[in-house]
């Protein structure tokens, strides 16, 4: 619960400006930005998460039918399609405070897709992802059902039509 620290508005800022420049971000800037993240799960969890999800076996170490599978994979790719994590109560007015002073469009459409936060003036988008929901590397999860790949199609289409994309991790706001 932690955003009002003002370092790492500070980093958003940059990461907003460095856009604004269309600059690379050099890797000594990326691994500073870096250094001050945390996982939002221990070491040991992450691993036992990866370890849990090898296999496509349940927590009982049974495997799953291919019907199971296919459920699991339906109601994931369901819930991505229903309204952004960005609305969850808690979430947004974090966004919002790191964007204090920017003029933004939250929940813009555009072409068929509902952005989280568009920012006009930078023709910049920023999509606030749920670790689970959009299943975050960093955060050790193993994308069993397609959401990296549906996730990589939606920012494909949206830099062709000329729009910038950058993610905001859930972890990045903890
Ligand atoms: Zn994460």
């Amino acid at each position: 619960m932690l955003p009002k620290d003002p370092s790492k508005h500070a980093e958003y800022r940059r990461k907003i400006s460095e856009s604004s420049k269309r600059k690379v971000i050099s890797p000594e800037a990326r691994a500073k930005m870096n250094a001050g993240r945390t996982h939002f799960f221990s070491e040991e969890h992450r691993k036992n998460l990866s370890e849990s999800n090898r296999g496509n076996k349940n927590a009982l170490g049974v495997k799953r039918s291919e019907a199971t599978k296919h459920k699991l994979r339906e109601a994931m790719l369901r819930r991505l399609a229903a309204p952004s994590w960005y609305t969850v109560s808690s979430i947004e007015p974090k966004v919002h405070r790191l964007l204090t002073g920017v003029s933004f469009e939250a929940q813009k459409r555009i072409h068929r897709f509902v952005v989280d936060i568009f920012i006009p003036v930078l023709n910049l988008v920023l999509e606030v992802n749920g670790c689970f929901w959009h299943q975050c590397v960093q955060c050790g999860y193993t994308d069993k059902y397609g959401v990296r790949a549906r996730d990589e199609e939606r920012r494909k289409e949206l830099v062709q039509m000329g729009y910038e994309v950058q993610v905001i991790w859930e972890h990045e706001l903890k």
